[in-house]
């Protein structure tokens, strides 16, 4: 399988590289990207001489590269765009480990271009589920969830898709499980990136602390697997070992129970979920000994409830829900607001957003430019202390 790897520097990126170096026979990297992390790239080509094409952001190194590595073409955000590598490289599956907003022009391009998708990059289905939706019914591409709890309800619908009465998220509760809201208020950017569990990218890292990826994880369940909000839940779980699960209409449940290590969720979206795996029955929570759950409360973690709002309406709810997040974290990273700015700035965004029905990319683009704007006016006034 060739295969071509966007977002090859960061968290997500890196792992798949290892699950690849770990199988050569089967898996051969054509082109990849980085962002303005360019270190790695002599590294990667090192590793993997196959490789025919390489996109970074920064301009300005691409001259250096393409001196020391001639045989290589290079390619730059300034006169390139990302999702024009697909067609220049010669691939079977586009690996989209891209953050945010980013990601969702490439996944689209890749499907059609029929080709198959390892998705990360969930916020590609935050943003524009529907219309990934209709090109995999136009018969063009394949789709396979790289996301830990998608990965796992994968595979327990391949056992039974029969009778599902619901499918249930877990989460580990982010960096701050352990407070309540009041003791919010003052957390630190420092804090926010301290995972219990898992350890990756940063957007990602607060995104959990915040549990807004919990939301973005509703929707992507919503869209991979054609299921309303009504049937999808989230349970609170201390060690990120059981990955999700279905319960089914006769009570019981079906799970996967792994140690977390996203390398197995790549690898297994690489090989198309065609590789032996194990999921495990049981009939209540209370069977997985040593294992703890706790019931999740909306009034903790607010931004969950989105997630209905956005499947239910669809439209442009979405994209606006998923840029008034992306500019609230990057303004709390660079330390403009407070954390409970985040969820302010976001629900005023949705709020008072006006959804667009059945948009076309175009749409898409311009509500997402407009939601940018109207969210770092918000923090500019939040900055100034004029918060509503
Ligand atoms: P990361 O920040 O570590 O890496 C992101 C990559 O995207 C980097 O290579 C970066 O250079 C590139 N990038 C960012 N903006 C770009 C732009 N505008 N143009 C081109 N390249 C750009 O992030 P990550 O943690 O690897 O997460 C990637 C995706 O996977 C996210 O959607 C995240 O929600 C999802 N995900 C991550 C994990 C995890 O364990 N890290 C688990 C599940 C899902
Ligand atoms: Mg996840």
């Amino acid at each position: 399988m060739k295969i071509l790897l966007l977002g090859a520097s960061g968290s997500i990126g890196q792992q798949t590289l290892d699950v690849m170096k770990k199988n050569p026979s089967d898996f051969i990297l054509t082109g990849f990207s980085v962002g303005y992390r360019t270190r790695c790239i002599g590294s990667i080509l090192r590793k993997f001489p196959t490789v025919t094409h390489v996109y970074l952001r920064d301009e300005h190194k691409v001259k250096y590269f393409q001196k020391k590595h001639p045989s290589v073409t290079f390619y730059s955000e300034k006169f390139f765009h990302l999702e024009d590598l697909i067609n220049a490289v010669d691939c079977d599956m586009v690996v989209n480990a891209l953050v945010g907003f980013s990601g969702l022009l490439p996944s689209i391009r890749a499907l059609d271009l029929d080709k198959k998708l390892a998705l990360a990059n969930k916020e590609s289905l935050v943003a524009g589920g529907e219309i990934i939706n209709k090109i995999l019914d136009s018969g063009k591409g394949k789709l396979y969830p790289i996301d830990s709890e998608h990965s796992a309800l994968w595979k327990c619908l391949k056992v039974d898709d029969k009778n599902v009465s619901k499918m249930v998220l877990t989460a580990s509760g982010g960096s701050f499980r352990k407070l309540n809201r009041d003791e919010l208020k003052n957390v630190t950017v420092k804090d926010a990136l301290n995972h219990p569990t898992w350890s990756m990218g940063k957007k990602i890292t607060i995104d959990s602390a915040t549990m807004i990826n919990k939301c973005f994880e509703i929707i992507e369940a919503g869209y991979l697997y054609r299921y309303p909000s009504s049937k999808i839940d989230v349970k609170l779980h201390d060690e990120s070992y059981l990955h999700s699960y279905l319960i089914y209409k006769n009570g019981l449940c079906r799970g996967e129970i792994n140690k977390p290590d996203m390398r197995n969720p790549i690898k297994f979206a690489l090989y198309e979920g065609k590789i032996p795996f194990e999921t495990k029955s049981f009939s209540s929570l209370e069977d997985l000994k040593g294992l703890h759950f706790h019931d999740f409360d909306l009034a903790r973690y607010p931004l969950v409830g989105l997630a209905k709002l956005v499947l239910d309406k669809k439209g442009t709810y979405g994209v606006a829900l998923n840029r008034a997040n992306e500019v609230a974290v990057q303004a709390f990273l660079n330390e403009e607001i407070s954390f409970l700015d985040i969820e302010y700035i976001v629900f005023k965004i949705m709020k008072e957003h006006k959804s667009i029905k059945d948009p076309i990319v175009p749409d898409i683009l311009r509500v997402d430019h407009e939601v940018e704007i109207k969210a770092r006016k918000i923090v500019e006034k939040i900055k100034k202390g004029e918060r509503e």
